[in-house]
């Protein structure tokens, strides 16, 4: 049978970032017939569309050496600019620090509250995400955006996701940040995620997009081998099955397996999970993202770089205009829109009818001036998206993470260990990783 020091499964960015620090030590196995997970590009005639939008945050040194590194990566700062839609009128981004646009009611209402919450902190702690949402923003702001907007991405009680995992995105700020961000003229604030970057390579580039990044990245690896599913992990053996389109064959791996696997998946696959582990990881909730890129033709318009939108008659949470990233990205007459519909896995959904949903929704909500024509719509759908936490779910990943590291396989990844990371945040921890790994089996 073939064999390998360090097998890694999927070549998304956390297994491209291992892989690259493994070097030639390691084999890289890919369903797809393209690298990069999520971090994939399409191009429909001219117009080009990320899988899901993507900024890139730097937070730690190792992503950055590793990304700086890459011979094109053609990063450029690209701090963003985005804006909240309320009935109560459209912010900055984050809406918190940028009542002043609001209607006037509407701002005393949300200081108010927001100093209700503030005083009653600490006398019980929120055991859900929608109580700490209330807690950190108060009842006002929450009903006029936190509540309609989480509602819209989770399709999910509030009250049954818990809290922790989802704070971290959240900017939560004093009052005083709050009363001052409702003067009016008062300066924009940034949010915690300005330091970012967006690839823009020479228009005649043959990739564009955060793929960039993720073929950058493939282009280091000794052994990518893409269309070749893994269905089948075999710790006893050390080996895993896999289907290529020639059939199916095993690969072993001496010294670890690295899956990015949607950690349920990995399980799935794998020999000897306990009967009451596969049952446990039954509550492993996740919601899918249809990204719906649509091809416009017409005027390109200034509203940033995307808006978010709380109203629950639109089927979209966010729209991105893609040609504030990079203005190559479509035509020079036209501009590429994408409009992201997260939807919990378990549903099913008529592409027609989200398509319909979403046209009618992007004439409604103002975007397109007046000679703007749709010319296409192209569906690109992002599953897993969002992991969706609950008590219990968190209790059967770490469940799962602990057996599978047991028998030799370490998971990686956004999805491999279930959890909400960035890119920069599964790139740092697949080097930390591979790092590791190299240390340990050198001893
Ligand atoms: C809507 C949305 C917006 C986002 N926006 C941002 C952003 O702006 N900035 C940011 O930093 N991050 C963002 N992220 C997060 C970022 O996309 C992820 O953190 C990152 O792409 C995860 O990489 P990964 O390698 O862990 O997973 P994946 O990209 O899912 O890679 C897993 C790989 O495994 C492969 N695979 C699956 N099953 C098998 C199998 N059986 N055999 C072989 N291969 C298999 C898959 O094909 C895939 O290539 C966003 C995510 C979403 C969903």
């Amino acid at each position: 049978m073939e064999s390998a020091p360090y097998l890694i499964a999927g070549a998304g960015l956390a297994g491209l970032s291992s892989g690259v620090t493994l070097a030639d030590q390691a084999v890289v196995l890919e369903t797809s017939d393209r690298p990069g997970g999520l971090v994939r590009t399409e191009c429909f005639n001219g117009f080009w569309f990320d899988h899901v939008i993507h900024l890139l945050h730097v937070q730690e040194q190792a992503s950055e050496d590793l990304l700086l590194g890459l011979p094109d990566h053609y990063l450029e700062p690209c701090p963003p600019t985005a804006w909240v839609e309320t009935e109560e009128g459209t912010a900055r981004f984050p809406l918190q620090l940028h009542l002043s646009s609001l209607n006037p009611d509407a701002i005393e209402r949300c200081i108010q509250s927001m100093r209700e919450a503030i005083a009653s902190m600490g006398e019980s702690s929120p055991s859900n995400f929608q109580e700490a949402l209330e807690a950190t923003f108060g009842k006002a702001l929450c009903e006029l955006f936190f509540f309609p907007y989480n509602q819209k991405m989770w399709r999910r009680p509030l009250s049954e996701i818990t809290a922790d995992p989802n704070l971290w995105t959240l900017h939560r700020p004093s009052l005083e940040e709050v009363i001052q961000g409702a003067i009016p003229g008062s300066a924009t604030k940034p949010a915690y995620n300005s330091r970012a970057f967006y690839p823009r390579p020479p228009p005649n580039s043959p990739i564009r997009g955060m793929q960039v990044i993720s073929a950058g990245l493939a282009d280091r690896l000794p052994d990518l081998r893409l269309e070749h599913e893994v269905t089948g992990i075999h710790p006893r053996e050390k080996c895993l099955t896999v289907r290529t389109g020639a059939g199916e064959k095993r690969i072993a791996w001496k010294k670890a397996l690295i899956s990015t696997l949607p950690l349920p998946r990995a399980l799935e696959l794998c020999d000897d999970v306990p009967e009451s582990l596969s049952h446990a990881a039954k509550s492993m909730r996740h919601n899918l993202v249809v990204s719906l890129g649509l091809s416009i033709r017409g005027r390109r318009p200034s509203l940033g770089h995307w808006r978010y939108y709380a109203d629950p008659s639109l089927p979209f949470t966010r729209l991105v205009f893609l040609h504030e990233f990079d203005p190559d990205l479509a035509p020079a007459d036209g501009w590429p829109l994408l409009a992201e519909v997260p939807l919990p896995s378990e549903i099913a959904v008529s592409p027609a009818e989200l398509r319909e949903q979403v046209i009618e929704g992007v004439h409604r909500c103002g975007v397109l001036n007046g000679n703007c024509q749709i010319e296409a719509v192209n569906i690109l759908v992002a599953d897993p998206a969002y992991v969706c936490f609950t008590d219990e779910s968190i209790a059967a990943a770490e469940s799962a993470l602990a057996f599978l590291r047991s028998h030799g396989i370490e998971p990686l990844g956004r999805y491999g260990r279930w959890q909400y990371s960035s890119m920069s945040q599964v790139i740092e921890s697949g080097v930390a990783l591979a790092e590791d790994l190299l240390a340990r089996n050198r001893v």
